[in-house]
């Protein structure tokens, strides 16, 4: 029988439509795999009972001709994402098993049009970290080992469990979130593609709040089409989410394939970084030279403002984060720690519910919202925010339609191997990609080579405002020209 795990989402429609095997065969493959694969510590939850009978129930439709455009596809869903009558946990304590009784935005887009739903995948606590070592069911594990080697890799995060469930063949796609670089920069350390959309594009209505002018869902998947395909579902304009954009929704899948001659791709200095990697220096050259094969021209363009993104994403990623995490309180969801008085309760549960990166976060936030340094740290890093985004503006301004960059400065790391005494240098895996999140534009990290040990290396792309198209369309460049990238299977 057809290999039902290693079909692209796109394979699997045909599949699908030509009756070649059912959505319940394709899920109980899922399903197995998923279980053969616990070592990875990618899902969280799994829900077989709910995956057949979402997959019986899109049979029969598709039988009847019904079925929308994603129709029996089988995906894994980020435990950010609330999913009514399924355990939201955030992969925090705090939460304990709280179950919403509604759903996500998003998620209640992909079951609309047909996908079936594998269960929840894991990620870093409230979504802050860079290797899903923070959340409170411990790290997953990457698909990909070095060359020879048994050391355990971080598959990147905050969206590890959803891009190594990806990488692995355990779901077809995956939801994700990315606030810093939680989509992209997992996606390039396991030879997935990670689609960042610009802020409005996607509803976040429904999602566990992290940094709420940043925070953005969309799509891991192995392929630049899967992940248009994925993309035309999960967004849209949603009246629950004020900060979503009432704009139609493209065929992105269209712009697979599309010419990409004569565009103008910025290649900016400021992303060549002092020590990094010659094979990342290498790869970026030849992520050029592919574009410029394909006819784009390359400019060099300058994003000034660049070495100031980190350190204010760092001011301003946690003092959201300080509001938005101020509900949990022990009283209304999830974990609650008794004290003698309200206040005791407050803080027995949270110093309990929350760990240690989650803690920092929402102390750091605290401070630089606090009087007196408000000014100092929380003002000024919002009008850097405007720099960095003027930059980028200056640079489409000059007719550029897309800026080339590495997606990390570096493949993935072992478990434990970053952070422990400076989680600086946790936070600077995320380098070239805050940019993107504080200028709310959108970006796409796309498998682009291995480094020396045999280790994944993504590219990344970043767009004009709602021009995710153009990036579908370049993504598909790489990819034709990189070729595609399986882990050889271990576990
Ligand atoms: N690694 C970054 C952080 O820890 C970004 C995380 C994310 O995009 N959710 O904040």
């Amino acid at each position: 029988m057809t290999d039902l795990i290693s079909m692209t989402i796109a394979e699997a429609k045909a599949g699908l439509a030509n009756k070649s095997f059912t959505s319940l065969e394709l899920t109980d493959a899922h399903l197995a795999a998923i279980e053969a694969a616990r070592s990875l510590n990618a899902f969280i939850l799994e829900t077989p009972d709910q995956a057949r009978a979402m997959a019986r129930a899109i049979d029969a439709k598709i039988a009847k001709g019904e079925g929308g455009p994603l129709a029996g596809i089988p995906l894994g869903i980020k435990d950010l994402f609330a999913t009514k009558d399924v355990r939201t946990t955030a992969c925090s304590k705090i939460l304990g098993n709280f179950v919403p009784p509604y759903e996500s935005t998003v998620t209640s887009q992909l079951w609309r049009d047909g996908a079936v739903m594998l269960g929840k995948l894991n990620n870093d606590e409230f979504a802050m970290g860079s290797s899903n070592e923070t959340s409170c069911f411990g790290p997953v594990v990457n698909p990909w080992r070095r060359e020879g080697s048994n050391t355990t890799l971080v598959p990147g995060g905050s969206s590890g469990g959803s891009a190594s469930a990806v990488a692995a063949l355990l779901c077809m796609g995956a939801t994700a979130t990315d606030t810093g670089g939680s989509i992209r920069q997992p996606a390039a350390f396991t030879a997935t593609v990670g689609v960042k959309p610009t802020y409005g594009r996607c509803s976040r209505w429904g999602i566990v709040a992290f940094a709420s002018s940043l925070d953005q869902a969309g799509p891991i998947a192995r392929t630049t089409r899967d992940a248009a395909i994925l993309m035309r579902s999960m967004a849209g304009h949603d009246p629950k989410d004020t900060t979503s954009v009432d704009r139609a929704v493209p065929d992105y899948e269209a712009a697979i394939g599309k010419s990409v001659k004569g565009m103008r791709i910025g290649i900016p200095k400021e992303y060549r970084l002092d020590g990094m990697p010659a094979e990342i220096e290498k790869l970026w050259s030849e992520g050029a030279a592919w574009l410029k094969a394909a006819g784009a021209e390359l400019i060099d363009v300058s994003l000034p403002h660049t070495k100031y993104a980190l350190p204010a994403y760092y001011i301003v990623a946690p003092a959201e984060a300080s509001s938005n995490l101020a509900r949990y309180d022990g009283v209304r969801y999830g974990l609650r720690v008794p004290g003698r008085s309200i206040g005791e309760l407050y803080e027995n549960t949270r110093a309990e519910g929350f760990g240690d990166e989650v803690r920092r976060r929402v102390m750091i936030g605290t401070y630089v919202l606090s009087a007196g340094y408000y000014d100092a740290y929380y003002l000024r890093a919002q009008k850097v925010r405007t720099l960095i985004k003027k930059d980028f503006e200056d640079c489409f301004a000059k007719g550029v339609s897309a800026i080339l960059t590495p997606a990390t400065p570096s493949a993935a790391f072992g478990v434990g191997e970053k952070g422990g005494a400076d989680p600086v240098e946790m936070y600077l895996n995320d380098i070239f990609t805050v940019t993107v999140n504080m200028a709310g534009l959108p970006g796409i990290a796309v498998p682009a080579g291995k480094d020396a040990q045999g280790l994944p290396l993504g590219l990344q792309l970043i767009g004009r405002p709602f021009d995710e198209e153009t990036l579908f369309s370049l993504g598909e460049v790489v990819e034709q020209a990189a070729g595609r990238f399986t882990p050889p299977r271990w576990w």
